[in-house]
This record gives C-alpha cells, structure tokens and sequence, in this order.
C-alpha cells in the first residue's frame, strides 16, 4: 500500500502554491478521474489537496448573455441551470449524456476539463503506453483500437478525447480561466479552449498547456445568439452511460434557407475536441440542403487516419453531422 497525505485546502492562493511548490502533489475535486487512477497506480502523488471546499461554484450570467460557470460547479448543477438550458442547449444535453446520474453530481466542470483518456492501455497500468510512460510506445496501434480516434493522431498515440461537454464549448469558443503561482507571484490567465486540448504529436503526455499546480478556476461561454437553436448528438454502443463512437455539437443560424452562420464540433474521433472548421467554412453562406451537408462532412473528415478496428467512424461521423444539421435546419426549426 502506498500512503497519500491529504490537505483540504481553504484558500485559492494556498491551494495553488502547495501544489506548485512538489510535482507528487495534486489537486482532488470530485475524484472521479483522479481516485480511480489512484487506486490502479496509473497516478500516484504523494499528497492530495482537496478543493472543494473553494468557492468556485458559482454559475453567473454574463452581461453579453454568455456564462461563467465556476470549476467546482458540478455537471448535474450545469446541466439543469435555466439559463445553460435556454441558452445553451448544447452545453446542457452535453452534459446529461456525459455520465450516469452519480457520477454528475460529483463530477466537477474543471475537472471534465482535465480528465484522462478511457484508453485501456493507458488505465492498466502495464502495457506500452506513451502517454503514461514516454518512449514505451502505443499498445493500441497493434491492439484494441475500436474506440480509438481518427482525427489529429500521431504515430505515438491514438488515444480519443473522451469530454462531451468540451465538444460544445469548443464549438462555442469557450474560454478556461486558471490561477497560477510563479517565482514573481499569483496571477491569472486565460486560455482560448481551442488552444486548451493539445494533439498528442510527439509529447501525447502533455495534454495541456497549464503549469503544474495551476487550477482551473471558471470557463466562460461568450453570449452566442446562435446557441440557442444547437444540439447535442451522441452515438454510442448502450444508451447509458457509455462514452461517444462519435458525437457532434451544432448551431446554425439561417436566413431563407441559406446559412448564415454555424457552429460545428465532434467528439469520440478525435485526439481533442473536434472543432470543425472546414465543414463551418463551407456552410457559410451556402443553402441549407442534404448535398451541402454530405460534402460539408466530407471536407472535414478527408484527413482521417484509421486503424482496422475504427474504420468505420468516419461513415458514422458523417452521418451523425449530417442528421445534427437536418434536424436543425427543418422547415420551422430557423428564422
Ligand atoms: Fe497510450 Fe495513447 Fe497508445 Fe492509448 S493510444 S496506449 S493512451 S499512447
């Protein structure tokens, strides 16, 4: 048995410092990532620092009509939180399908952010794995590698980005606030969330760009007028509690059958949340019809790289976008 020190910390400022200050120290909010990696020595700190005490909570409307909702802030409390579901329908259904009912009301919003990838290699313990051991290689390239994504990969790693409720923030440009301890200081900052998910390249352990012992302290969604009319499709092997094959988050705004704008992002094919940007750049301002979609989703899933096991994702990703987009642009469903 290896013995874990536990703090429960009171203070942002201290929270930060203790855990900047000894890389085997970490932070411990709803524990549903970080006690099941604990428990199969895949992490192993020597000292936890409970934050859930901190008072970062909170889910505020913006001025704008975006939302700052607090890192602590559980994902059942975002999902069922009025102006989430009347603004961002997305972000909601995101987040009701992102887990059984327990495990939202521990789960916490920062912590979504920061979860490991459900790669099987990776969670034993055991077998090659860059991601846990750099240089020991990828088990899933010659292994299991059904649920493994097709976009973004790298000969190190394949791993799939296992967040829902990141697909639609990254459609929605969210932005992810940190508070970080420094040799000049305490101090804050602010990532883009689509410069948050690193591609795995030739470091698939670097997943972030934070600084050890930097916390996540809100995530901001900016008040998009076109969230209001979005949705959140997830394809999986069960109905319940199963992560995504393939999942897409869409809004599109359109006048007289043409597309004026549209937000598109996929998840369970990708090494990262998928923002799609090229299917965005073909949709703006082109009619609304079958054909644009089939294409719009061809465009943006050319550069798939499969193994024997996932081939088929990028057909079931197509289809998925392409019905996220009929079923937002029926007739009477838009202005
Ligand atoms: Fe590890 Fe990534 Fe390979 Fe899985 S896919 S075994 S996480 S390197």
């Amino acid at each position: 048995m290896r013995p874990v020190t536990y703090l429960l910390a009171d203070d942002v400022e201290g929270a930060v410092r203790t855990v900047t200050a000894d890389p085997d120290t970490h932070f411990l909010a709803g524990g549903t990532t970080e006690v099941d990696l604990l428990r199969q020595n895949v992490l192993t700190p020597h000292r936890l620092v409970d934050i859930n005490r901190l008072p970062l909570t909170g889910i505020e409307a913006l001025p704008d009509g975006g939302v700052r909702i607090g890192a602590l802030a559980r994902m059942s409390e975002v999902a069922e939180d009025r102006g989430v579901r009347e603004r961002f329908p997305m972000i909601s259904r995101a987040l009701e399908l992102g887990a059984s009912a327990q495990l939202r009301h521990m789960a916490s919003m920062g912590g979504n952010m920061m979860q490991k990838v459900r790669c099987g290699y990776y969670r034993d313990g055991e077998s090659p794995c860059n991601k846990r051991l750099p240089g020991s290689g990828c088990a899933a390239l010659t292994g299991v590698s059904r649920t493994h994504a097709v976009l973004g990969t790298s000969e190190h790693c394949i791993a799939t980005h296992p967040s829902d409720v990141a697909v639609p923030l990254v459609a929605l440009d969210a932005r992810i606030h940190t508070r970080i301890h420094t040799r000049t200081g305490d101090g804050e900052r602010d990532h883009a969330i689509g410069d948050f998910f690193l591609e795995p390249g030739d470091t698939p352990d670097r997943e972030h760009p934070l600084a050890h012992g930097e916390l996540i302290t809100a995530i901001e969604v900016p008040g998009l007028p076109i969230a209001r009319r979005s949705l959140y499709l997830k394809v999986r092997d069960r109905e319940s509690y199963e992560f995504a094959l393939v999942s897409v988050a869409a809004a599109v705004d359109m006048v007289d059958g043409v597309i004026g704008d549209v937000r598109l992002a996929l998840g369970g094919v990708g090494t990262r949340p998928w923002r799609a940007i090229r299917a965005e750049e073909f949709l703006i301002g082109a009619p609304a019809i079958p054909e644009n979609f089939e294409q719009a989703a061809r465009i943006e899933l050319s550069d798939a790289r499969t193994t024997a096991m996932n081939a088929f994702k990028p057909e079931l990703a197509r289809r998925t976008l392409v019905r996220a987009l009929e079923t937002l642009t029926r007739d009477g469903s838009q202005r």
